[in-house]
């Protein structure tokens, strides 16, 4: 078997950061099999999450991954800079300036306004991207799903409404609202109309191996799927396609997969999420798909469906556990 060289991963935030940490980390120490020590990792990051905060182009699942891999990532909340300070916070909240459920971090507001200014100026999200990972070398190329704007919008109930139901952004959902009211749809305003950033398409076509990593099946891989152009690239890409359940036990591990997961109308299951991806050989993007040890009773479907699978343990409690789950899901698809 030919050494895999090239890595292209398709991520959120929090749960694409840590799987990337344990595949950089499993891949450096050579324990991935068939993954060569210096194989280079391309990240597909969605950007349907991005909002504008007082005027600042937020990125949060680029931050994330930036900052995770950067090591400048708060480890306890998984988001936002390490020893924050929140003076600007505290003196919008003086102002009673409204929008203060979205905390902007003294530290991080320094992101968000290098990367307005140039956005600006004129440069594209890819571009501004890569000049912000000079500063934090993420050891991976980090590329926006998207140059274009692009927006998930949940919609939710709302008595006080005079239709019953509001839409809110994303970001208001999960962060005002903790994802505590039923979302009852999904809507992405501007995705049909976005074409891919510059490198993604290639990233899909030439490329060794393409993972899912456990990130929100609908609002971080659904939204970087529904790219023009993109569910295409991996329906054709030479390269094998392999993901890991974001859904343990019939509920996720952290974040509000479930939610959204009802709100499309797919089933909360580890095997169910697999079978929503779909099979390569049947239209959709997926040869192999790894459920958590305790969801070993959704492989058989799994496989009916067409799709490589396995139960191994998926929980990212640190490095070696991570490492462990890519090194298995390279085994599935290339072993
Ligand atoms: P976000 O953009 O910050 O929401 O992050 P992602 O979309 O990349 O990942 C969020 C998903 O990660 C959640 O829906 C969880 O189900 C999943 N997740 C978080 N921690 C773990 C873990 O340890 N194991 C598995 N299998 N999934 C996890
Ligand atoms: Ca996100």
């Amino acid at each position: 078997m030919s050494d895999v060289e090239r890595i292209t991963v398709l991520s959120g935030g929090m749960g694409g950061a840590k799987f990337l940490q344990g595949l950089l980390h499993g891949i450096a120490a050579g324990i991935l099999p068939g993954v060569s020590p210096d194989a280079e990792v391309t990240v597909v990051a969605n950007t349907a999450d991005d909002l504008w905060v007082h005027g600042l182009k937020v990125c949060p699942d680029l931050d994330t991954v930036m900052y995770t891999l950067g090591d400048g990532i708060d480890p306890e909340r998984g988001w936002g800079r390490r020893e924050e300070t929140w003076s600007v916070r505290e003196e919008l909240t003086a102002y009673g300036v409204d929008n203060t459920w979205f905390g902007l971090g003294d530290r991080d507001v320094a992101t968000h306004l290098v990367r307005t200014q140039m956005l600006e100026a004129g440069y594209p999200l890819s571009a501004v991207t890569r000049a912000l990972c000079e500063r934090w070398q993420p050891g991976v190329r980090l590329l926006p799903m998207t140059d274009d704007r692009v927006e998930t919008h949940v919609a939710v109930t709302d008595e006080e409404a005079p239709s019953g139901r509001r839409v809110v952004h994303f970001q208001e959902y999960w962060v005002r609202l903790r994802a505590g009211v039923p979302a009852e749809a999904v809507v992405v305003v501007g995705l049909e109309q976005s074409t891919p950033g510059p490198g993604v398409l290639e990233a899909l076509r030439e490329t060794d191996l393409v993972v899912l990593p456990p990130s929100n099946p609908v609002v971080s891989v659904g939204t970087i799927l529904g790219v023009p152009g993109v569910r295409d690239a991996l329906r054709d890409t030479p390269a094998p396609v392999v993901g890991l359940s974001p859904i343990v036990g019939g509920t996720h591990v952290r974040g509000m997969a479930r939610q959204v997961l009802e709100a499309v109308g797919v089933e909360v299951g580890a095997g169910a999420v697999g079978r929503h991806y779909g099979a390569r050989s049947a239209g959709g993007v997926l040869d192999g798909w790894l459920v958590d040890s305790r969801d070993a009773d959704d492989v058989a479907a799994v496989r009916e469906a067409g799709i490589a699978c396995a139960a191994v343990p998926l929980m990212m409690t640190d490095h070696d556990a991570t490492a462990a789950m890519a090194a298995a899901a390279v085994s599935l698809v290339l072993g």
